[in-house]
C-alpha cells in the first residue's frame, strides 16, 4: 500500500511526485506512455533540442514556472520575433508586411526545450518511483484505500494507495472504470471538459541557415488557408549549424487525417509560397499531431475550443474525496490547460493530513 498514487508523468504529475517524495511520502507514478512528460515532447537533432508540444512560458506573469526553472538551473531566451511579418489571406494572396509581430510580454522559451523541466524532475525522483508503460484502466474505491487497475507490458497489475492523484486530462479521466460509477453529471462534466491544445498539431521544418533573415523576415506568418495556420521561428540562438520554423496547423484534424500522405508536400509548398523558394527543401520535417495520440486526446478532442477555455478544480464526492483528487492542467485552480496550470495544480494537491482530512494519517499496513 502506498501513501500516494500519481496516474500521468506529465508535468503536473512530475511537480506533485517531486513535492510529495520531498515530504518523505512513500509515492508511485503511473505512467501509461513509455516516456515522461506527457504533451511535452522533444525533437533532438545533432544540433539543438525542439518543442514540439508547448514551447512558450511567461515567467512574468507565471511565478511557479519561474521559481521551477530557477531552481532546475535551466536558460531562458526569448522566441525570436524580429523582422517582417508574412500573411496569407482566404485567396491564398501573400502579403510580406516591414513590421512584426511582437507579443507583450514576450514569449520566453527554455535553452534544452521545455522537456528539460520534465527530465530535472525525472532526475530528482527515488528509484522505483516512476513506473513507465503502466495504462491504468479502472480505480475500485474502498474504506482506507483505492485500488488502481492497470495494464503492463507482462500483463495486467493491481496497485493500491491511501490516496490518489489523477494528474491527466479530466476527459481522459472519464474514461477510466470507477467502481463504484461517478454520478452520471460529474461523469459528462469531466467528458466534457476539452484537453488544452489536444486537437492540435505542429510541424517542425529544419534548413540550414534562416534564409528567411536574409528578405528581412522573422520567421512569423499567418494564413487563412494552412495548412499551417501559425507559423514561428523555431531556431535556438547560439546554434549555428540549424535553423528551424514550426507551424500549428490551421487544417483540423479530420481534415489532417484525410490528407496524411500529402501533408508534408502541402506544407512545404506553403512554406515556399510564404517564405521563399529554399523553404520548399527543408533537410528534415516533422510533424507531431497531438489528435492522434490516445494518451492525450479522445475523440471529442478532434473539434477544438476557438477560445481558452475557463477551467477550475473539480471536485469528487465521496466515498472518492478525499482520497482521489483531480490534478493535471485542467483542473488547476490557477491559469488551467497551460504548464503554469499543470504546477498550480501540483501544488493545490493536500499532502498533510489535517482534523477533516485524516488519510497522511492513517497507519501504514497492507490492505488485503
Ligand atoms: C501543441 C501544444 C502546444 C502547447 N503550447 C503550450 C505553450 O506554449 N505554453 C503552455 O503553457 N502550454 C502549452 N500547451 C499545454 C501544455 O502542454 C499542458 O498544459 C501541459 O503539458 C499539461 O500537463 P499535464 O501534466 O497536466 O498533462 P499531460 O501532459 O497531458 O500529462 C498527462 C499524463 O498522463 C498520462 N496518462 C494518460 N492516461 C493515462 C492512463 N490511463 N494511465 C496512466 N497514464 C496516463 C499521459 O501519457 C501523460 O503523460 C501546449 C500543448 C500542446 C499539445
Amino acid at each position: 500500500m502506498h501513501d500516494l498514487i500519481i496516474v500521468g508523468a506529465g508535468l503536473a504529475g512530475l511537480a506533485l511526485a517531486a513535492r510529495a517524495t520531498a515530504t518523505g511520502l512513500d509515492v508511485v507514478i503511473l505512467e501509461a506512455r513509455p516516456r515522461t512528460g506527457g504533451r511535452i515532447l522533444a525533437h533532438r537533432t545533432a544540433h539543438a533540442t525542439y518543442d514540439l508540444g508547448p514551447a512558450w512560458i511567461w515567467p512574468g506573469m507565471q511565478p511557479l514556472l519561474a521559481r521551477a526553472v530557477a531552481q532546475a538551473g535551466l536558460a531562458l531566451f526569448p522566441q525570436s520575433e524580429t523582422g517582417g511579418l508574412v500573411v496569407q489571406d482566404r485567396s491564398g494572396t501573400i502579403q510580406r508586411l516591414p513590421h512584426g509581430f511582437a507579443q507583450n510580454p514576450p514569449s520566453m522559451r527554455i535553452l534544452g526545450g521545455i522537456a528539460a523541466l520534465a527530465a530535472h524532475y525525472e532526475a530528482g525522483m527515488p528509484p522505483g518511483t516512476l513506473r513507465l508503460n503502466h495504462n491504468v484502466t479502472g480505480l475500485t474505491a474502498s474504506e482506507n484505500a483505492i485500488a488502481l487497475s492497470c495494464t503492463t507490458p507482462a500483463g495486467t497489475a493491481t496497485f493500491h494507495a491511501r490516496r490518489i492523484a489523477l494528474a491527466l486530462p479530466p476527459r481522459l479521466a472519464a474514461t477510466l472504470a470507477f467502481t463504484p460509477s461517478l454520478p452520471e453529471p460529474l461523469q459528462r462534466r469531466l467528458a466534457a471538459t476539452p484537453t488544452w491544445m489536444a486537437g492540435h498539431a505542429k510541424a517542425l521544418a529544419l534548413y540550414d541557415t534562416a534564409f528567411w533573415h536574409s528578405t528581412g523576415l522573422s520567421g512569423d506568418g499567418f494564413s487563412q488557408i494552412g495548412p499551417l495556420g501559425e507559423i514561428h521561428d523555431a531556431s535556438i540562438p547560439g546554434v549555428a549549424a540549424e535553423a528551424a520554423l514550426f507551424g500549428f496547423f490551421a487544417w483540423p484534424a479530420d481534415l489532417r487525417a484525410a490528407r496524411t500522405l500529402s501533408l508534408k508536400s502541402a506544407i512545404t509548398t506553403q512554406l515556399a509560397a510564404m517564405f521563399g523558394p529554399e523553404a520548399a527543401t527543408p533537410r528534415d520535417l516533422n510533424i507531431q499531431d497531438w489528435s492522434t495520440e490516445p494518451h492525450t486526446a479522445t475523440r471529442s478532442d478532434a473539434a477544438s475550443p476557438t477560445s481558452h477555455p475557463s477551467y477550475e478544480p473539480i471536485a469528487l464526492p465521496p466515498p472518492w474525496h478525499p482520497r482521489l483528487i483531480l490534478s493535471g492542467a485542467e483542473s488547476a485552480p490557477d491559469f488551467g490547460g497551460y504548464l503554469e496550470g499543470a504546477l498550480a495544480a501540483a501544488a493545490a494537491v493536500p499532502l498533510a493530513a489535517t482534523a477533516t482530512d485524516p488519510l497522511a494519517a492513517t497507519p501504514a499496513g497492507p490492505l488485503n
